[in-house]
């Protein structure tokens, strides 16, 4: 297989390895997404390594030899090394797994490549590439992955692919949706199966949730979000998700809301996974929103973002939109704690209402409340003090007339800050 696809500096670097491992007497090959993405032409720089010998050896070798930071996960035989130009790379030691029990992380033992390829997930996925320099570019593929690829196929090697580890159903759909392809016969046969087990229940929160966001965190997750719910995969998150026509409208909303978004605020860094996760509770109680939050273990940030689902997002929704139009100030009062991934989600929920004129105003609000959150009063509590005011929660009830009436653009200068704090005193 030609390598001549990556670029030269990795490729450089490959070669470099392959020098090494003749050295060191051991086969050293590419494997994975990498090589995937190679045979499809898509750019992928995350370099997998596997090793038919003591890969955390030869990965210590390799960071002494180039200069590369290293952190080494003995219990999985893998290491990661970070080259000084930002190029990573991970690389273990060939291996076969076990599995205890379905849905808990398998035991790990040395093994050849070939039976390290027989672990893997898809056909696709179990291509490798040598890189000893007398082989360099032998193709590995027992699985044929390759003529899978060509077909646009994603098929599991065995019939008990999916009980062994169920968060290959999630990667099933994610690599199906990215690139297209289809789930072969038997494939969706045997995924279907295993979905409609509890399986999926018996994932711990980390892996379910990094499956799930993952999942979101696609360029386009809205399909793969709509394959979940024809799967029966959303009764995962909970079993009384509400997924209604109307979330659903929604959450084919978002991707134009981020658009939006991302134009106007540039610099603002939106979790967009959590987004989707957001609109897809949209209609879900807050009890069930609870338990799916505690189920996925999600982060406080993320925690919280879910918190402005349902009812907050809807008041400021129906305040927003409302016929008497809501002053800039009371606008900044009604957002004020709304994180920028509940305000893409308000955007979106009003992007699928399809009222135009309500949706230019919801627009405008927004603009104008970003463009607020900067506004700040001339006078702080020491001027207060300075004025004879005793000080005291009428501090924060001034201060906050003063950011008003700046944000309403009824006042601009010092001058009239404290002309409006003498007349309140
Ligand atoms: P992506 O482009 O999303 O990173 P990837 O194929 O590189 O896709 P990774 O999660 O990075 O996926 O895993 C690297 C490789 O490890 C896969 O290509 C596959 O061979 C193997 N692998 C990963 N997860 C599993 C799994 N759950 N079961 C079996 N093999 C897996
Ligand atoms: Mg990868």
């Amino acid at each position: 297989m030609s390598l001549s696809k990556i670029p030269a500096r990795p490729l450089q670097l490959l070669e470099h390895i392959g020098r090494l491992a003749d050295e060191q007497g051991v086969a050293v090959y590419l494997v994975g997404g990498v090589v995937r993405d190679l045979l499809l032409k898509r750019e992928n720089l995350d370099l997998d390594l596997i090793v038919e010998g003591d890969g955390i050896a030869f990965a210590r070798l390799v960071a002494d030899r180039a200069g590369a930071g290293l952190a080494v996960f003995e219990r999985f035989a893998t290491a990661r090394l970070a080259f000084p130009d930002s190029l990573k790379m991970d690389i273990a030691t060939t291996r076969r797994e076990a599995y205890a029990e379905s849905a808990v992380l398998p035991t790990v033992q040395a093994a050849s490549i070939e039976e390290d390829l027989s672990r893997r997930d898809f056909t696709i996925n179990a291509i490798a590439v040598q890189l000893n320099l007398d082989h360099f570019g032998r193709v590995r593929d027992p699985y044929e992955g390759r003529r899978d690829l060509r077909a646009r196929m994603i098929r599991v090697l065995h019939a008990g692919s999916f009980e062994d580890d169920p968060t290959r159903i999630f990667r099933a759909i994610r690599f199906e949706q990215r690139f297209g392809f289809r789930l072969e016969r038997t494939t969706v046969g045997l995924l279907a199966q295993a979905a409609s087990t509890d399986l999926i229940r018996g994932l711990s929160g980390p892996r379910l949730r990094n499956e799930i966001l993952l999942l979101f965190a696609e360029r386009e997750p809205v399909r793969a979000i709509a394959r979940m719910g024809q799967l029966k995969l959303l009764r995962f998150l909970h079993s009384r998700l509400c997924y209604t026509k109307h979330v659903k409208q929604v959450v084919a909303a978002v991707p134009k809301a981020l658009v939006w978004w991302a134009r106007r605020f540039p610099d603002s860094v939106i979790d967009r996974p959590v987004v989707y996760l957001m609109a897809l509770s949209g209609e879900s109680s807050h009890a069930v929103v609870g338990v799916m939050i505690r189920r996925l273990t999600l982060s406080r940030v993320q925690a919280k973002n879910m918190g402005f689902v349902g009812r907050r997002v809807d008041h400021a929704l129906k305040r927003l939109t409302d016929k008497r139009t809501a002053t800039p100030s009371q606008v900044y009062r009604l957002l004020a704690d709304f994180s920028d991934e509940a305000l893409v989600l308000l955007l979106a929920k009003q992007m699928s209402a399809r009222h135009g004129a309500r949706l230019s105003l919801l627009k405008r609000h927004l603009v104008a409340y970003v463009n607020n959150k900067s506004v700040k009063t001339v006078l702080t509590g020491r001027d207060l003090q300075a004025m004879g005011l005793q000080p005291g929660p009428q501090y924060k009830t001034i201060l906050g007339k003063l950011l008003d009436a700046r944000i309403d653009g009824m006042i601009k200068t010092e001058a009239e800050e404290r002309a409006l704090v003498e007349k309140q005193m």
